[in-house]
């Protein structure tokens, strides 16, 4: 028999939930996570997903993905310091150090993952963080978990970094103090001021720690935006997700060897969980070798977010300030922006409504994520639909 009070406080919570349209209905896909994608039974422009280059359906992945399931079969069979490190993960690896211009490099199951390994290997309870009030979810899991005493920075703001770095080194509590930021952020798709934020580290010799989840394959022609600043000496961590721009599943670090050295001997999900899997390493290799050789899949998802912008803009929509292809339609209301995504979705749009408490009250949005496998025959048919919802909403004159 259930708990009862388990019963109750499920039953309560999901009601509370419900009542207040926070609860999330989740659609299943019925087609691959493409430009357009099926949910029952219909046929939607996707705007939703973060395969900004369009790897995650790519042959050359696939055919890789198979090749390796072919001869290492589909599970690694074991950890990593165990016996389920396979060449592969060795070529990995090494692939990724090159890509983002470190000494060595680290994977991990998910980007979600690295971010619980890498923090809390280096951190702890001597220590403290200055993490910007909009980082994603799991660097602040990760810095949770490692004991150590967090401090909320607001959003990219350096006066206020750097007042309190200065306060924290002066008050002599701490033994290591180190400065987290996601490289851009994923709900306005604004860029992390990287270039004042190392300066500030220098001046109070902070650890650097850059989740670039959403700038890889995207900013610095592809290798980032650590790269995009000229700054691949200067960061101490390099986190990096596979599956957004490299379309398949995984996360890393990337930075000096003996850093690397360190997370191998003492990052839980690497001692302590499965491998990931030889067709996602393959695959992941496949992708990092085409970003490293060609920037036409970069060019074209930044063609297509600037002509996605463009439209938009001259409908009248409000876009705010992004500086990458994400491309927010802040509505405001929350419950317009609601309806606003569900009349988007009725007329062939997938377009996720967001709204409070991931973004600040009164800013919820519809966000755009366009990528390099649109074309611009789908971004005209979802302008259309915009254009034709945003006046029978009233949100356009
Ligand atoms: C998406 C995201 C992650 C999680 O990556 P997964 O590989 O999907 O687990 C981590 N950090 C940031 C900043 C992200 O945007």
């Amino acid at each position: 028999m259930a708990s009862k009070t388990l019963e109750h406080f499920l039953h309560e919570n999901l009601a509370d939930l419900k009542s207040k349209g926070l609860y999330n209905v989740i659609d299943p896909l019925q087609s691959a996570n493409g430009p357009v994608i099926t949910i029952a039974g219909k046929e939607l422009i996707n705007l939703s997903s973060n395969n900004y280059l369009g790897l995650a359906t790519d042959q050359r992945l696939v055919d890789a993905a198979i090749a390796a399931a072919s001869k290492y079969g589909v599970g690694a069979g074991a950890v990593r310091t165990i016996n389920g490190t396979l060449d592969l993960h060795v070529k990995l690896e090494e692939k990724l150090a090159a890509f983002k211009h470190t000494e060595a490099a680290i994977a991990y199951q998910s980007g979600f993952n690295c971010n619980m390994a890498a923090i809390s290997a280096v951190m702890d309870k001597d220590d403290a963080i200055l993490s910007d009030e909009l980082n994603h979810a799991s660097i602040i899991d990760g810095c949770r978990l490692s004991r150590a005493q967090i401090i909320r920075v607001n959003h990219s703001d350096i006066d206020d970094l750097r007042a309190k770095a200065k306060e924290a080194k002066e008050s002599g509590k701490y033994k290591k103090l180190m400065v987290i930021t996601d490289g851009v952020f994923s709900m306005d798709g604004d860029v992390a001021k990287l270039p004042e934020i190392v300066e500030v580290a220098e001046e109070f010799d902070l650890i650097t720690y850059v989740d670039d989840a959403h700038g890889s394959g995207v900013l610095g022609k592809g290798a980032g935006t650590v790269k995009h600043f000229g700054l691949s000496d200067k960061i101490d961590f390099q986190i990096g997700t596979l599956s957004k721009a490299i379309g398949v599943v995984g996360g890393y670090v990337a930075g000096r060897q003996e850093l690397i050295d360190w997370l191998k001997v003492r990052s839980r999900p690497f001692l302590f969980s499965t491998s990931l899997t030889p067709a996602d390493v393959a695959a992941s290799i496949a992708a990092i070798d085409i970003l490293m050789n060609s920037t036409e899949l970069h060019d074209k998802l930044w063609d297509n977010g600037h002509y996605l912008k463009k439209g938009l803009k001259e409908l009248g929509f409000n876009i705010g300030e992004s500086e990458t292809p994400i491309t927010p339609c802040i509505i405001g209301d929350e419950q317009q922006t609601q309806e606003f995504s569900k009349r988007l979705y009725e007329e062939g749009v997938y377009a996720k409504a967001i709204v409070f408490p991931t973004v600040p009250k009164g800013t919820g949005r519809v966000r755009n994520m366009p990528t390099a496998a649109h074309s611009k025959e789908m971004l005209d048919r979802a302008l259309s639909i915009y254009e034709k919802v945003g006046k029978e909403m009233g949100i356009l004159k």
